[in-house]
Protein backbone atom coordinates (compact mmCIF):
# COMPACT_ATOMS: atom_id res chain seq x y z
CA UNK A 1 0.00 0.00 0.00
CA UNK A 2 1.27 3.29 -1.11
CA UNK A 3 0.22 6.47 0.37
CA UNK A 4 -2.08 8.47 -2.17
CA UNK A 5 -0.67 11.72 -3.00
CA UNK A 6 -1.53 14.89 -0.84
CA UNK A 7 -3.20 17.39 -2.79
CA UNK A 8 -4.52 20.86 -1.41
CA UNK A 9 -5.75 24.58 -2.87
CA UNK A 10 -6.71 27.76 -1.16
CA UNK A 11 -10.02 28.55 -0.78
CA UNK A 12 -10.35 30.65 -4.04
CA UNK A 13 -8.22 27.83 -5.68
CA UNK A 14 -5.95 29.93 -7.34
CA UNK A 15 -2.95 28.06 -5.56
CA UNK A 16 -2.91 24.27 -5.73
CA UNK A 17 -0.20 21.96 -4.34
CA UNK A 18 0.86 18.45 -4.48
CA UNK A 19 2.71 16.64 -2.10
CA UNK A 20 3.98 12.86 -2.89
CA UNK A 21 4.61 10.08 -0.56
CA UNK A 22 4.60 9.74 3.21
CA UNK A 23 4.84 12.82 5.57
CA UNK A 24 8.17 12.99 7.38
CA UNK A 25 6.59 15.33 10.27
CA UNK A 26 2.88 15.78 11.28
CA UNK A 27 2.04 18.06 14.44
CA UNK A 28 -0.23 19.96 16.42
CA UNK A 29 1.45 23.68 16.53
CA UNK A 30 0.14 25.72 19.32
CA UNK A 31 2.98 28.60 19.22
CA UNK A 32 1.30 32.25 19.48
CA UNK A 33 3.14 32.74 15.54
CA UNK A 34 0.87 30.35 14.23
CA UNK A 35 -2.14 31.41 15.77
CA UNK A 36 -1.67 35.16 14.27
CA UNK A 37 -1.17 33.47 10.53
CA UNK A 38 -4.05 31.28 10.39
CA UNK A 39 -6.54 33.61 13.00
CA UNK A 40 -6.74 29.85 14.16
CA UNK A 41 -6.39 28.24 18.09
CA UNK A 42 -4.12 25.57 16.75
CA UNK A 43 -2.71 24.27 13.53
CA UNK A 44 -2.09 21.15 12.38
CA UNK A 45 0.92 20.51 9.90
CA UNK A 46 2.32 17.30 7.66
CA UNK A 47 6.03 18.24 6.50
CA UNK A 48 7.34 17.10 3.49
CA UNK A 49 10.98 17.13 1.58
CA UNK A 50 11.18 19.86 -0.33
CA UNK A 51 11.38 17.68 -3.46
CA UNK A 52 8.35 15.81 -2.66
CA UNK A 53 5.83 19.34 -2.84
CA UNK A 54 5.02 21.44 -5.98
CA UNK A 55 2.71 24.35 -5.80
CA UNK A 56 0.55 24.94 -9.07
CA UNK A 57 -0.16 28.40 -8.87
CA UNK A 58 2.32 31.09 -7.35
CA UNK A 59 1.53 31.75 -3.81
CA UNK A 60 2.72 35.11 -1.76
CA UNK A 61 5.75 34.71 1.16
CA UNK A 62 5.81 36.06 4.17
CA UNK A 63 8.90 35.89 6.22
CA UNK A 64 6.79 35.64 9.66
CA UNK A 65 9.78 35.46 11.68
CA UNK A 66 13.59 35.67 11.33
CA UNK A 67 13.89 32.54 8.57
CA UNK A 68 10.70 31.43 8.75
CA UNK A 69 8.78 31.55 5.60
CA UNK A 70 5.11 31.27 4.99
CA UNK A 71 3.01 31.16 2.09
CA UNK A 72 -0.56 32.25 1.61
CA UNK A 73 -2.58 32.97 -1.54
CA UNK A 74 -2.66 36.35 -2.40
CA UNK A 75 -6.23 36.47 -3.58
CA UNK A 76 -8.00 34.80 -0.67
CA UNK A 77 -4.95 35.20 2.28
CA UNK A 78 -5.67 30.99 3.28
CA UNK A 79 -2.45 29.91 4.71
CA UNK A 80 -0.79 27.35 2.93
CA UNK A 81 2.24 26.04 3.94
CA UNK A 82 5.63 26.92 6.44
CA UNK A 83 9.05 26.77 6.24
CA UNK A 84 12.00 27.11 8.12
CA UNK A 85 15.85 27.61 8.28
CA UNK A 86 16.14 25.27 11.02
CA UNK A 87 14.12 22.35 9.12
CA UNK A 88 16.46 22.57 5.73
CA UNK A 89 14.48 20.80 3.14
CA UNK A 90 11.30 20.72 4.43
CA UNK A 91 8.07 21.81 4.24
CA UNK A 92 5.27 21.90 6.02
CA UNK A 93 1.43 22.15 4.91
CA UNK A 94 -0.93 22.83 6.82
CA UNK A 95 -3.80 20.15 6.85
CA UNK A 96 -6.68 22.33 7.19
CA UNK A 97 -6.26 23.31 3.13
CA UNK A 98 -5.65 19.68 2.07
CA UNK A 99 -7.72 18.36 -0.01
CA UNK A 100 -8.73 15.51 1.91
CA UNK A 101 -8.35 16.42 5.23
CA UNK A 102 -9.72 13.51 6.74
CA UNK A 103 -6.47 11.32 5.34
CA UNK A 104 -5.15 9.11 7.66
CA UNK A 105 -1.52 10.13 6.79
CA UNK A 106 -2.18 13.83 7.14
CA UNK A 107 -3.16 12.86 11.13
CA UNK A 108 -0.85 15.00 13.46
CA UNK A 109 1.42 12.74 15.75
CA UNK A 110 2.66 15.32 18.15
CA UNK A 111 1.93 18.70 19.96
CA UNK A 112 4.52 21.00 19.72
CA UNK A 113 4.96 24.66 21.63
CA UNK A 114 2.92 22.97 24.31
CA UNK A 115 4.01 25.71 26.17
CA UNK A 116 1.97 28.01 24.20
CA UNK A 117 -0.88 26.35 24.05
CA UNK A 118 -4.72 28.56 25.07
CA UNK A 119 -5.12 27.31 28.05
CA UNK A 120 -9.26 26.11 26.62
CA UNK A 121 -7.70 24.20 23.93
CA UNK A 122 -7.63 20.74 25.43
CA UNK A 123 -7.28 18.08 22.85
CA UNK A 124 -7.09 14.67 24.67
CA UNK A 125 -5.74 12.68 22.27
CA UNK A 126 -2.80 11.40 24.36
CA UNK A 127 0.11 12.08 21.89
CA UNK A 128 3.24 13.35 23.15
CA UNK A 129 3.65 17.14 23.84
CA UNK A 130 6.57 19.30 22.98
CA UNK A 131 7.32 22.54 24.51
CA UNK A 132 8.98 24.84 22.43
CA UNK A 133 10.86 22.89 20.25
CA UNK A 134 9.11 21.57 16.66
CA UNK A 135 12.40 19.14 16.50
CA UNK A 136 12.08 14.96 16.88
ZN1 LIG B 1 -6.93 31.71 -2.97
ZN1 LIG C 1 3.64 27.24 15.21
Amino acid sequence: MSTPDTTGHCLCGRVKYRATGEPIFRCYCHCESCRRATGSPVTAYAGYPTTNFAFEGEPARYESSPGVTRTFCAHCGTPLTYEALDRPGEIHLLVGSADDQDAAHLAPERHVFENERISWVNLTDGLPRKSAATGD
